[in-house]
């Protein structure tokens, strides 16, 4: 890899927006990344300061040389002038250790120290701080010390999920840049490099639920998940089953998985979602017999084969439980209770199709 923009996928605007403020000579010393979490923002700052280090960059875009020593140093992950700072693993807070280092040496190591000595290599120092907006405010009025008289060419850059969260005297100080989630196709692409799905139909799937965040999408790629849509699955595979049996299952396991609510909705509407895809795979197979569903369910073409079913009254019905699975997806999000939500849909699906069998009372 020459540059670490290489890895940074999508956000023209800020780049443009970078690009013009170094050409015109009006790169300021603050600045907050702000955007959804996952969409590739600290990737897009170490690229900046890659280039911001570059001893010989590309004069009309943000391309850095890559061979010039700042550039091997940057990359190898020793520049001496780079700086980042983030939340530790499992903690809550970005903690004032980071910015002023720990209380027996307070002011004498931590970034805000580190940021005022001279660079060691090129004329400039470059702080990442990531989970900005996760300071606390003793955090924060240690960074706002140095964001008041911001030691000559330092360039700190502030990443936040959550902009708002951010002290209005920190965000005075700071240029604000918004990033965008991630594209659909982009996100896609990611998601099949980064092996998180395997074909294309669960990609979509996944882009479809990820909200242009890498992060939701691998979220839900999890083992944990992942075995949760196969449980699913081999449910819906049966020509027999118990419908809110298996959904009291899922939902427990739904909960186990994912520690809040939110996340809970989230990943009850994936499993549904690939509910959608398992009937759309099995009606793709009644009405196209002889090709191969696009990115296809196996399960549902083993299933849909062994139900001697006559095609117009399986059409419908195969319909009509897709409907129903987008139904549930509605509940889900007008905040009817996931266990609830999944009963009812499952109930309904494990119905035998009407006029199939005597309806069992
Ligand atoms: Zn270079």
């Amino acid at each position: 890899m020459k540059s670490a923009w290489d890895l940074v996928r999508g956000h023209e605007r800020p780049k443009a927006a970078f690009e013009h403020a170094i050409q015109s000579g009006r790169l300021t010393q603050g600045y907050v990344l702000s955007g959804p979490e996952g969409i590739g923002k600290q990737l897009f700052a170490r690229g900046l300061a890659q280039v911001l280090f570059c001893q010989e960059p590309a004069r009309d875009s943000l391309s850095p040389c890559g061979e010039c020593p700042a550039c091997r140093s940057f990359l190898g992950g020793a520049h001496p002038d780079f700086h980042f700072v983030q939340r530790d693993p499992g903690k809550r807070e970005l903690s004032v250790d980071k910015l002023l280092g720990p209380k027996e040496q307070r002011g004498r190591t931590g970034l805000c120290h580190d940021l005022s000595l001279r660079p060691h290599e090129g004329s400039r120092k470059i702080a990442v701080i990531n989970d900005a907006d996760t300071m606390n405010d003793e955090a924060a009025n240690a960074l706002l010390k140095t964001l008041e008289e911001p030691p000559e060419r330092a360039v700190i850059l502030l990443i936040a999920g959550n902009y708002d969260a951010l002290l209005p005297t920190i965000r005075s100080r700071c240029q604000v840049v918004r990033f965008d989630p991630l594209p659909d196709d982009v996100l896609s692409e990611l998601i099949i490099e980064q092996g998180l799905a395997t074909t294309p139909t669960e990609a979509a799937a996944l882009t479809a639920l990820a909200n242009g965040s890498l992060a939701v999408a691998k979220h839900l790629a999890a083992p944990a998940c992942r075995d949760l849509r196969q449980k699913m699955l081999a449910a819906l595979s049966q020509k027999q089953w118990n419908g809110i049996g298996v959904a009291r299952d899922l939902a427990a396991a739904v909960e186990e998985a994912a520690s809040d609510v939110p996340e809970q909705r989230l990943l009850a509407t994936w499993l549904l979602r690939a509910a959608v895809e398992f009937y759309r795979t099995a009606l793709w197979r009644v009405v196209h017999p002889a090709v191969a569903a696009p990115g296809g369910i196996v399960e549902a073409v083993k299933w849909i084969d062994s139900l001697p079913l006559d095609t117009d009254a399986v059409v419908d019905w195969l319909g009509s439980l897709i409907e129903r699975c987008l139904q549930a997806v509605g509940h889900l999000e007008q905040n009817v209770g996931v266990a609830l939500c999944l009963e009812a849909a499952f109930a309904d699906l494990a119905r035998p199709m009407p006029g199939t069998t005597p309806v069992r009372k």
